[in-house]
C-alpha cells in the first residue's frame, strides 16, 4: 500500500480482468494511469493508418470516461517515453512502474529500458500477463525451452497446462477508495487529443467504434445467440460478406480492450451448457487458440516479422520490384484495423508458404476465389465503386469486357482503373517452381513447422475448396 506508482498502459486498454492494474491498485497510495503518445516510438515500431489511430484515440477516451467514473483519470502524456518517464518519476516521487507484460521485440526492449531507468532512478518494476490466453513461457517452459511449432503439438502442451486462468475481477470504485487519483489539474493538462491535434481528418469511417465499452458491448451482442457460438465453424463463416460473419473482435482483442480469458472462459461456459459445440481449430475458442500460437512461437523466434533472420521462414529469391511493392505495400499493416504483429506475422508466413504451410501447391486465384464467395460482387462494389457498373461476369475481371461494356459501365480499364499487375497464371507458375527448388534445398527449415499428420491451418479451410483460404483477411487483401 505504499508505493506512488505509474501504471503505463501500452495495450491493455481496459478495466476488466487487468492483473496488473488490479496489482497496482492493491500496492499503491498514489495512482497515475498514464499513457505515453511517443510518436517516434509508434512510427518506428508500427505501421499506424488513419483508422487504427482514430480506434486507438477512441479507446482511450473510452478508458479516461470509464476511469473518471471511478473516481480517477487518463493522462495522456506526448513525447519520447524514457524522457516522460524520467519527468514524471521525479515530479511525482514515483516509487513504481507497472504494465503489461508484451511479447513483442520493441514492447520487450521498452520493457527493459524502463527497467534500466528503474534501477538508475530507484522505481520498482512489476510487469504481469494480461494480453494472452497463457504465459508463454510457461508453454516454452513445458516443452523444453521451445516454441510449439504446430498447432497440433500446442494443444497438446495446453492440455498439460489445463485451462486459461480465470479472468480476475473488473476494478471497481471500491478499489480506487484506498489510492490517491492524479492530483488536480493533471486530467486537463494530460487530455486525451482529439485527431485534429495529431493533424488526422475529424471522422473515422470505420464503422468499429474502438474502445472497452464497445467492445464488451459486442462481446455480449454474439454471447446471446448461444446456438450460433456452439456451432461456430470457421470455415463456414464469409471471408468477404459486407459485415463479418465472425465475430469482428480483433481489434479490441489486438488493443487490449477486451481480455481474451474474459472471452475464453464465456465460451467454456457456453460450451458446458450445450449437448454439442464445435472444436478447435474451427470453433471460436480454436480460433483464440490460433491467436495464442502465433503469440507464443512469436515470442521465442528472433525476426518473426521477416524473412531474414528468422529460423522457421524459407529463404526464398521473391522478385524484387520496388513499384510493385509500393502498390502492395499497404495492405500489410497500415489498413489493418486489428494490425498485431505475432498475428500478422504468423498468417503472413503462413499465407505465403514461407513456413507452417506445406501446400504450397494450392495457389489462390483472386478472381475464382472471390467468383466463389461472393459471386455478384457486393464486396467489390461496395469497396471499389469505380467497379459498380460492370456486370457479375466482369466484376472480377473487368479488364475482359468489351471497350463498349467498359463505356457502359462508366469505367476504362488502364484509365479509369488500373490493368492487373501481374499475369496471374505466369507468376503462379514461376513461384511453385521457386517453392519446389527453395523447399528441396531448405528441407530442414520446411520440416520445421509442418505437421505430418495433419495439416494445422488447411483444417480451418473447407476441403473440396482448400484453395480458399479461411479469413476476412484475404478479402481486405483483395481490397
Ligand atoms: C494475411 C493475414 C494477416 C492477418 N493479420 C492479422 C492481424 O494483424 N491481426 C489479427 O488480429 N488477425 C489477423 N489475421 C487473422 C484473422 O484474419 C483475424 O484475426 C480475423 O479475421 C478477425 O476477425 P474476427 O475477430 O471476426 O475473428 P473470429 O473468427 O471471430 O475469431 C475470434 C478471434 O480469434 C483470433 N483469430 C481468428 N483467426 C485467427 C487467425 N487466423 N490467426 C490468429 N488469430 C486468429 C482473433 O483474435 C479473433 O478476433 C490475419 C490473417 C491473415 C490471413
Amino acid at each position: 500500500m505504499s508505493h506512488h506508482t505509474i501504471h503505463l498502459f501500452r495495450k491493455g486498454l481496459r478495466l476488466h480482468d487487468h492483473p496488473t492494474l488490479l496489482a497496482a491498485l492493491r500496492s499503491s497510495r498514489r495512482l497515475y494511469p498514464v499513457y505515453i503518445l511517443d510518436l517516434q516510438f509508434i512510427s518506428s515500431a508500427m505501421r499506424m493508418g488513419p483508422l487504427r489511430w482514430h480506434f486507438l484515440l477512441q479507446s482511450l477516451e473510452d478508458l479516461h470516461r470509464s476511469l473518471c467514473r471511478l473516481g480517477s483519470c487518463l493522462l495522456v502524456i506526448q513525447g519520447p517515453y524514457e524522457a516522460v518517464l524520467r519527468e514524471r518519476v521525479r515530479r511525482w516521487g514515483i516509487t513504481q512502474v507497472t504494465l503489461d507484460a508484451e511479447v513483442e521485440p520493441f514492447y520487450r526492449e521498452m520493457e527493459a529500458n524502463i527497467r534500466c531507468l528503474g534501477q538508475e532512478l530507484g522505481f520498482e518494476v512489476l510487469s504481469l500477463v494480461g494480453h494472452s490466453l497463457y504465459d508463454t513461457k510457461r508453454v516454452l517452459d513445458l516443452n523444453g525451452g521451445e516454441p510449439p511449432l504446430t498447432y497440433k503439438r500446442f494443444l497438446h502442451i495446453l492440455s498439460l497446462l489445463g485451462d486459461p486462468e480465470l479472468p480476475v475481477p473488473s476494478i471497481t470504485a471500491e478499489d480506487f477508495q484506498s489510492c490517491q487519483p492524479p492530483g488536480p489539474g493533471l486530467a486537463e493538462r494530460f487530455r486525451v487529443p482529439l485527431p485534429a491535434d495529431l493533424e488526422m481528418p475529424p471522422e473515422s469511417l470505420s464503422p468499429w467504434r474502438g474502445g472497452e465499452t464497445e467492445g464488451l458491448q459486442r462481446l455480449e451482442q454474439h454471447l446471446t445467440d448461444q446456438g450460433w457460438v456452439t456451432t461456430f465453424t470457421k470455415p463456414r463463416t464469409a471471408p468477404n460478406s459486407l459485415l463479418p460473419s465472425t465475430t469482428g473482435l480483433s481489434p479490441y482483442f489486438s488493443l487490449g480492450c477486451l481480455s481474451v480469458r474474459t472471452f475464453f472462459h464465456r465460451l467454456a461456459k457456453i460450451y458446458a451448457q450445450a449437448k454439442h459445440h464445435s472444436l478447435p481449430p474451427v470453433s471460436l475458442q480454436g480460433q483464440l487458440l490460433w491467436r495464442e500460437f502465433f503469440y507464443t512461437v512469436a515470442s521465442a523466434t528472433p525476426n518473426f516479422s521477416s524473412m531474414a533472420g528468422n529460423p522457421l521462414c524459407l529463404q526464398i529469391s521473391w522478385a524484387q520490384d520496388a513499384e510493385r511493392l509500393h502498390r502492395w505495400r499497404t495492405v500489410f499493416e497500415e489498413l489493418l484495423l486489428d494490425a498485431d504483429y505475432s498475428i500478422n506475422a504468423g498468417n503472413w508466413l503462413w499465407l505465403s508458404a514461407s513456413a507452417f504451410c506445406h501446400r504450397y501447391r494450392r495457389i489462390l486465384c483472386p478472381v475464382r476465389f472471390g467468383r466463389r464467395t461472393d459471386p455478384e460482387g457486393h464486396y467489390i462494389r461496395k469497396y471499389l465503386p469505380i467497379l459498380k457498373n460492370f456486370g457479375s461476369k466482369h466484376i472480377y475481371e473487368p479488364w475482359t469486357a468489351s471497350e463498349e461494356e467498359q463505356k457502359q459501365a462508366g469505367c476504362i480499364i488502364g484509365r479509369d482503373y488500373p490493368f492487373p499487375m501481374v499475369n496471374h497464371e505466369e507468376v503462379s507458375d514461376h513461384n511453385l517452381q521457386l517453392m519446389q527448388q527453395v523447399r528441396e534445398e531448405q528441407h530442414r527449415t520446411a520440416q520445421l513447422t509442418r505437421d505430418d499428420t495433419e495439416d494445422s491451418v488447411e483444417l480451418s479451410v473447407r476441403p473440396e475448396h482448400s484453395e480458399d483460404l479461411p479469413r476476412a483477411k484475404v478479402a481486405r487483401v483483395a481490397e
